[in-house]
């Protein structure tokens, strides 16, 4: 009799320990906890998406400034992989960042075909990568902070203060770096692209932001992206 209640009151711990577990499980889900442990700052040198065999379209708001735009804020684990499309229930709403508009057409301008406003490459952004953020960022949150962190860099000025210019001419890897490097305190990782001759360009630049989406850290893992030749070309835009 004894051992039954033992056994009874076996079953009936085990079966609290195991609701507890789910209600948690639930919990975590719900609250979007944490799943990433840094964000890439992604940018892009506009003349290199449209100088390329796809080519590009300018966005409705006319052409885009000569300057590096926004691809994305990307969480990021350490582990070199990362979380994507993890809310299908918040799509983009244009609503929630129309005092951003201005700053989104001028500083994360969409070159897609055939010519939009924009709103469908900011609505991926953030369907894809923001929606993984939710535990530091609204949708506002995450434009802002992408804008906020961009204006911060100062990468084109870097650049043209060591002599690195959007000019059709070839750099070194390791120029352009050092060049960002000292200019904005931080190392990008640079992604290269072709151009339709097939010359290997200067694309897309990394910068490592932490998982509080606020300053810039050094990179705990590299983004991979094709590597660059010997030789860079800085197209002009
Ligand atoms: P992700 O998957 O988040 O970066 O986004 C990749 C998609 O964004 C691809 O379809 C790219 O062609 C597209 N993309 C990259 N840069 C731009 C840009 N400046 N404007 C519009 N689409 C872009
Ligand atoms: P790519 O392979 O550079 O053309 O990247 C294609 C798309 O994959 C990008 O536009 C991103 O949306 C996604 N992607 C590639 N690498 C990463 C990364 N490290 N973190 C988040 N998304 C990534």
């Amino acid at each position: 009799m004894a051992a039954m209640a033992a056994r009874a009151s076996q079953l009936i711990t085990l079966g609290a320990v195991l609701v507890l577990a789910l209600a948690l499980a639930e919990v975590d889900r719900c609250s979007g906890a944490q799943d990433y442990d840094f964000f890439f700052l992604v940018l892009q040198w506009p003349g290199s998406y449209c100088d390329t065999r796809q080519s590009c379209c300018y966005p409705r708001s006319g052409k885009p400034a000569a300057d590096f735009g926004i691809h994305g804020l990307w969480p990021n684990r350490d582990d070199g992989s990362y979380p994507q499309n993890c809310n299908p229930d918040r799509e983009f709403d244009s609503s929630k960042v129309s005092d951003l508009l201005g700053s989104l057409r001028a500083q994360w301008p969409t070159l897609a075909c055939p010519a939009n406003d924009g709103l469908r490459f900011w609505a991926h952004e953030w369907e894809k990568h923001g929606t993984c953020a939710e535990d530091v960022f609204n949708e506002h949150g995450y434009f802002q902070a992408a804008l906020r962190l961009r204006a911060q860099l100062r990468v084109l000025g870097a650049l043209r203060d060591a002599g690195v210019h959007p000019d059709g001419g070839y750099y070194s890897l390791a120029q352009v770096k050092d060049a960002i490097q000292r200019g904005t305190g931080f190392e990008p990782f640079v992604d290269c692209n072709r151009d339709e001759s097939g010359n290997s360009q200067l694309y897309q630049l990394y910068f490592c932001v932490d998982a509080a989406g606020s300053r810039f850290i050094d990179c705990p893992v590299s983004p991979g992206g094709r590597p660059c030749g010997a030789r860079i070309e800085f197209p002009a835009f």
